[in-house]
C-alpha cells in the first residue's frame, strides 16, 4: 500500500453534499483503505470575478490502484456527480486531484504527479497539513512542514 492524497473542490449545487459524495466514493474504493479527511475550508475562488466562495478539503487514504486506474475512477465520480444535476458542460460541481501517490513521480498525458499546483496553492497545502505527517516529502519540492512555514501556512 502506498500513501496517496486527492484534493476535492467544489463551489456549485451545495458544495457540503458534493463533498461528502466524494468522500463516499474514496472511501469506497477497491484496493484501497481510507485514513482520514481533513476539515472542509471554505476558500475564496482563484479566476474569473463573480464565483462564489469554494470549498475544498483533502483525503488521505493507503492504495494499491495503479495511478492512473484510480484518476480514470476519480474522473467517472466527477461525471457521475455533474450528470447527476443535468449540467454537461457547465461549471464544475466537483474537482478531484491526485495530488501525491506515495514517492511517485508521473509524467503521462493525463497524469501528472505531484499534481503541478499543489505547491502554490494555500487552499490545498492548509487541508493537505491537516492530515499528512508534517514530515512528508513532496517528490521535487522537498518537506510540507517547510513549503507550508515558507508560506506562512500551519504556524501555530
Ligand atoms: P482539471 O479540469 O483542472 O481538473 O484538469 C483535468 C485534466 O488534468 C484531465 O485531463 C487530467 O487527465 C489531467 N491531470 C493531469 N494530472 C492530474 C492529476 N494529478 N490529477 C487530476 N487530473 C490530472
Amino acid at each position: 500500500m502506498e500513501a496517496v492524497y486527492i484534493a476535492l473542490g467544489s463551489n456549485l449545487h451545495q458544495p457540503k453534499i458534493q463533498l461528502d459524495t466524494a468522500v463516499k466514493f474514496i472511501q469506497r474504493l477497491p484496493r484501497s483503505k481510507f485514513i482520514a479527511v481533513s476539515p472542509y475550508y471554505c476558500t475564496d475562488p482563484v479566476g474569473p470575478v463573480g464565483q462564489k466562495a469554494y470549498l475544498n478539503a483533502v483525503v488521505r487514504i493507503e492504495s494499491r490502484l495503479p495511478p492512473l486506474e484510480l484518476l480514470y475512477r476519480m474522473q467517472r465520480q466527477e461525471n457521475r456527480q455533474l450528470r447527476k444535476r443535468g449540467v454537461h458542460w457547465g461549471p464544475r460541481t466537483i474537482d478531484l486531484d491526485l495530488l501525491l501517490y506515495g514517492q511517485r513521480i508521473i509524467r503521462h498525458r493525463d497524469l501528472e504527479v505531484p499534481h503541478y499546483a499543489m505547491t502554490f496553492r494555500d487552499f490545498v497545502l492548509m487541508p493537505l497539513l491537516d492530515v499528512a505527517p508534517k514530515s512528508l516529502i513532496i517528490p521535487g519540492y522537498g518537506r510540507l512542514d517547510k513549503l507550508a512555514s515558507d508560506r506562512s501556512l500551519g504556524q501555530d
